[in-house]
């Protein structure tokens, strides 16, 4: 038979739970008491929180527990990786129906903890609850290491635009599988296969988390983590900068030519590509500006430049305003 939620009390649950957990080398005092105690040697921290809510942000019948964990925690640890900081702990609300599988619960604590561990951060608390449908609520912490945040204001005219980590797979991911051109499992761990890594792109999305640290050690102006589309994250920058940011379309090229595959599988064409580099959100890349002198850091390519606003700060497609550009204006959310 099945062990459900519904079948365990609060501390048995729990039980099962903790043990799954990493530990950080940050946390003084974890899970376990009324609160956690987490040192936060540079004398500040960075704080973030994201929510997933089940049938919003994930499909159960696609999402194992270990995915949902996988991508709540990289979401967060996204968050502080923007900043220029290192994640150091998590705290994470899970609000579930008792019909739930312990299974799944147990999944989701593992999918953290390797989210984590590979980001070097701990889980050290948390709240239980329940609910109609899953809803993963993490709270973030990370620490600077001595350096200053990496705001989203600080682009400046000249600046080369660079990007780390994948762009449009998680789209990709998601539209192969609502189309059944792909099941859960051609993402799953280990699977193989032309579609596999999109699908896993959706499933647990892979930000490039050393590339924080190693974009303030090259000079980065400003930065973020692109969760709503290249053109809506690089146009918050845009905003806060009061610049306007050129993306280059040849330089760009080779992330859409990296769908060729889904493309394909779908029917669609190029343009198609090219609106899910350009709008596919939920990748968790790095977008970040550096002075026209700097060494990219590893993991970064340059996809533009910065300019002086000549009147509203924007982002440009070759120069062109994207919103009338034909191809990607069926993927805006
Ligand atoms: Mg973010």
């Amino acid at each position: 038979m099945t062990l459900l939620v519904r079948d365990l009390d609060e501390t048995a649950l729990l039980a099962r739970i903790f043990p799954l957990l990493p530990a950080g080398a940050a946390t003084l005092v974890g899970p376990g008491d009324d609160a956690a105690v987490v040192a936060a040697p540079d004398g500040r921290y960075v704080v973030s929180t994201d929510v997933l809510v089940e049938d919003l942000h994930f499909r159960r019948r696609w999402s194992t527990g270990y995915d949902v964990g996988v991508r709540a925690a990289a979401q967060n640890l996204a968050d502080v990786a923007a900043m220029g900081g290192r994640p150091t702990a998590l705290v994470v609300a899970l609000a579930i129906p008792g019909d739930l599988e312990v299974a799944w619960v147990e999944g989701l604590a593992r999918g953290l903890a390797d989210a984590c561990s590979h980001a070097g951060a701990a889980v050290v608390g948390g709240d239980l609850s329940g609910a109609g449908v899953v809803m993963v609520s993490v709270a973030v912490h990370g620490d600077l290491g001595g350096a200053a945040p990496v705001l989203r204001s600080g682009a400046r005219p000249g600046d080369v635009v660079a990007h780390a980590g994948v762009r449009g797979w998680s789209a990709a991911g998601l539209a192969l599988l609502e189309a059944g051109k792909a099941r859960p499992e051609d993402g799953a761990l280990g699977a193989a296969g032309p579609l596999a890594r999109y699908v896993a792109g959706y499933l647990r999305p892979a930000p490039p988390l050393d590339g924080g640290p190693a974009a303030v050690a090259a000079g980065v102006t400003a930065m973020l983590d692109v969760s709503d589309g290249l053109l809506r994250d690089a146009g918050r920058i845009a905003r806060a900068s009061g610049v306007v940011v050129d993306l280059d379309a040849v330089a760009l090229a080779p992330y859409a030519a990296d769908l060729g595959a889904a493309v394909a599988a779908l029917g669609r064409d190029d343009d198609d590509a090219l609106g899910w580099v350009l709008s596919g959100g939920e990748d968790h890349g790095l977008l970040a500006t550096f002075p026209p002198d700097a060494a990219l850091p590893a993991g970064f390519t340059r996809i533009g430049s910065v300019r002086a606003a000549d009147g509203s700060p924007r982002v440009t497609v070759d120069g062109l305003a994207p919103d009338v550009g034909p191809g990607w204006d069926h993927f805006r959310s």
